[in-house]
């Protein structure tokens, strides 16, 4: 048995360490980056058994990714690789600190190749929980049907399914993007969006409303809220849990994905939801302190760690 099953696109990132117009650069380190993968990283550090599913080039960039996400402890081995693709890339630009931009080079990747037929529905069905995000269907039309089929294996071995709409608009157009992330909406167990996504999906304005909309009676919906921590809806209750206080944002990026390796962390050992979020509002505050989307992911001692003032503050 596995404790989650995660499926989706990993590229090769090029992420300079200067900031600057990416014109003017000359080095380009080479990391990995996929939120699926980054998610699988984080539960990994954490003590947890992952299954990652993917269709890799095979090219030297496909094998890169492979023994990356392998070197960190997260089963790959129901993860494809095609001769007919290449693998995908995207390099990020920052310009300040909060100015990001990013450029994808994964049209027509290996990824978005995958079918639902690859899908290996032993090993699926095995997970305790199933995590998709709002990327893997915006990828092409065999890669929604891929996430369908996960979604209905799932449901088949009464599985965990855990959903991050992750709203990428470079992806796809506006009205199919809310017309599929409410359509997965409407199988997960536990949503986890940002403000923005959940207003985007939902049409309303504030964090208590889209909580209540998104959990249609019985989700539990998570709402990231950045440095403020999150909201939770859940059955008849509904709360704020506090953030952590990042000194220096050193990448606000990965932080979402950090976040949802520590909520599905805390459900695996059976914790209260608010400790479950606590610990996912820690793990989203040391990410953000450290640039990469990897390389802030902590493992259990250093979590506890961190937490740890805050307890003796409370005492
Ligand atoms: P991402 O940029 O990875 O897509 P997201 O938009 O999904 O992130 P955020 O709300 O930015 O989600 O961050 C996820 C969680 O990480 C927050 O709910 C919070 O717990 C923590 N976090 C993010 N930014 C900060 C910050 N500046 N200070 C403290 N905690 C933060």
């Amino acid at each position: 048995q596995i404790d989650v099953f995660t499926l989706g696109e990993t590229m090769v990132l090029f992420q300079p360490d200067q900031m600057s117009p990416l014109d003017s650069v000359h080095y380009f380190p080479k990391k990995i980056g996929g939120a699926e993968s980054n998610v699988a990283i984080g539960l990994s550090r954490l003590g947890h058994s992952v299954g990652w599913f993917s269709k890799l080039g095979e090219d030297p960039f496909g094998s890169y990714i492979y023994k990356t996400i392998r070197g960190e402890g997260v089963d790959v081995s129901t993860c494809r690789f095609t001769s007919k693709a290449p693998t995908g890339l995207l390099f990020k630009e920052q310009l300040s600190p909060e100015d990001m931009n990013v450029y994808y080079y994964r049209n027509g990747s290996a990824a978005s190749m995958m079918a639902p037929s690859e899908l290996d529905e032993t090993y699926l069905s095995r997970a305790k929980i199933l995590h998709v995000t709002g990327i893997t269907p915006a990828l092409s039309e065999t890669c929604f049907e891929t996430v369908m089929k996960a979604i209905e294996i799932a449901e088949q071995h009464d599985m965990t399914i855990v959903f991050d709409p992750n709203l990428r608009l470079k992806l796809w157009s506006e009205e199919r993007a809310k017309d599929v992330l409410n359509e997965i909406a409407s199988h997960a167990h536990i949503m986890l969006p940002g403000l923005d996504e959940a207003q985007f999906m939902t049409g309303k304005e504030s964090v208590e409303e889209v909580a209540e909309s998104l959990s249609d009676g019985d989700k539990t919906v998570i709402v990231k809220l950045g440095p403020k921590g999150a909201y939770i809806h859940s059955g008849n209750e509904a709360y704020y849990v506090d953030g952590f206080p990042v000194e220096r944002v050193v990448d606000p990026v990965g932080a979402g994905d950090g976040f949802a390796a520590g909520v599905m962390s805390g459900l695996l050992r059976e914790e209260s939801l608010e400790t479950v979020v606590r610990r996912a509002n820690a793990i989203g505050a040391m990410v953000v302190g450290m640039k990469g989307d990897i390389e802030g992911l902590p493992r259990m001692e250093e979590v506890n760690k961190y937490m740890a003032p805050s307890q003796d503050q409370r005492d």
